[in-house]
């Protein structure tokens, strides 16, 4: 099958939104007047992002997912993509799920495929993803990493640390019982963006990221980007982790339980969790919280924002933790 037919049979649908989508040089799109274009692009490289005998359908839902996650950071509407691919061979029905993966997530957002480019190469797949968001009385409602203010509350949605916890599995570092397996691995493969949550949080938080590589990282972007500190309370950050919550727990490498060290290692480290981490004034206590009933996402906070510079990790007493996670494989 030839590069036309191939783009025609798996990645050409008749334009919705678009005025001219898959097939001329150009895709066009009329922007809503009043409203910014959000922007963002991410790849995903075979043998750094995802193994090579990774499922195609959930590979096509989670190229799409990490970038609508970076939309939802954004508070961003998602309208469109592109999606460049380069392919070894020309797989047929590795084709046909990777595409039902990309587009089961793609119309679950109303998010449309607009163009592209394919090419013959190692598997590599790159997304470039189009939002919107809205600019009132000439203010952009973007959400930035930029707006954090000391004394904001810190929260983060969802739970972290269970995609880090499957990729350990995988690399033979932990044991853990299927049915945890089961549930950790469907957050490393089928990350869900929260882009309800970030759109209900637009003119409520004052700053936000998505965490894609772990919170202690994505967190020193917003700090370093507000120009602010933060006190994290770690263990509210490990109380998110759902298979912690499990009465059959995982093991390490010398078959013995993990110990809360470990616990909290993958909460403040673990990447591919893909939930929001943002900030908001107390007086926007009640605001976080009825965005997160409406978004029907889970939100907890975990801590605050100083004014000086800098990372403070304390326990639910308040007491100072080492703050060596950062350079830490807890598991290498
Ligand atoms: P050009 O050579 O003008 O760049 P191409 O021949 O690469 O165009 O692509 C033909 C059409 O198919 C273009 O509209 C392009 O956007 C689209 N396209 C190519 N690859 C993909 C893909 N993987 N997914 C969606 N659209 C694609
Ligand atoms: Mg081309």
């Amino acid at each position: 099958m030839g590069e036309f037919d191939l783009i025609a049979r798996y990645f050409k649908r008749p334009p919705r939104h678009a005025a001219v989508g898959v097939g001329d040089d150009c895709a066009l799109w009329q922007p809503t007047p009043g409203s910014q274009l959000a922007i963002s692009c991410d790849m995903l490289v075979q043998g750094r992002h995802f193994f090579a005998d990774v499922n195609p359908h959930s590979l096509g839902h989670k190229a799409l997912a990490v970038n609508l996650s970076d939309l939802a950071a954004c508070g961003a509407k998602p309208l469109a993509f592109t999606l460049a691919l380069a392919l070894p061979e020309v797989n047929e029905p590795w084709l046909a799920d990777f595409a039902r993966g990309l587009f089961e997530l793609a119309d679950a957002f109303d998010c449309e495929l607009i163009g592209g480019d394919t090419t013959c190469g190692p598997l590599n797949i790159c997304i470039t993803v189009f939002g919107e968001v809205p600019v009132v009385n000439g203010r952009s409602l973007a959400l930035l990493r930029s707006g954090a203010k000391a004394g904001d509350d810190l929260y983060v949605s969802g739970s972290l640390g269970d995609a880090r916890l499957a990729l350990s599995v995988r690399q033979g570092k932990l044991t853990v019982p299927v049915d945890v397996l089961t549930a950790a691995r469907a957050r490393l493969d089928w990350p869900a963006p929260r882009v309800a949550l970030g759109l209900a949080l637009r003119g409520i938080a004052t700053a936000a990221i998505d965490i894609s590589d772990g919170l202690i990282g994505d967190l020193g972007h917003i700090l370093e980007s507000s120009g602010v500190g933060a006190r994290v309370r770690v263990d509210q950050v490990v109380k998110t982790i759902a298979c912690c919550a499990q009465t059959t727990k995982p093991k390490n490498q010398a078959g013995a339980d993990l110990v809360l060290e470990d616990w909290r290692a993958l909460a403040l480290c673990g990447g591919d969790d893909y939930e929001l981490l943002f900030t908001a004034p107390p007086r926007h206590r009640a605001a976080v919280a009825a965005a997160a009933l409406a978004s029907q996402t889970p939100v907890h906070c975990i801590g605050h924002i100083e004014a000086g510079a800098g990372l403070r990790l304390v326990d639910d007493q308040g007491l100072a933790l080492p703050d060596h996670y950062a350079s830490f494989d807890h598991f290498a």
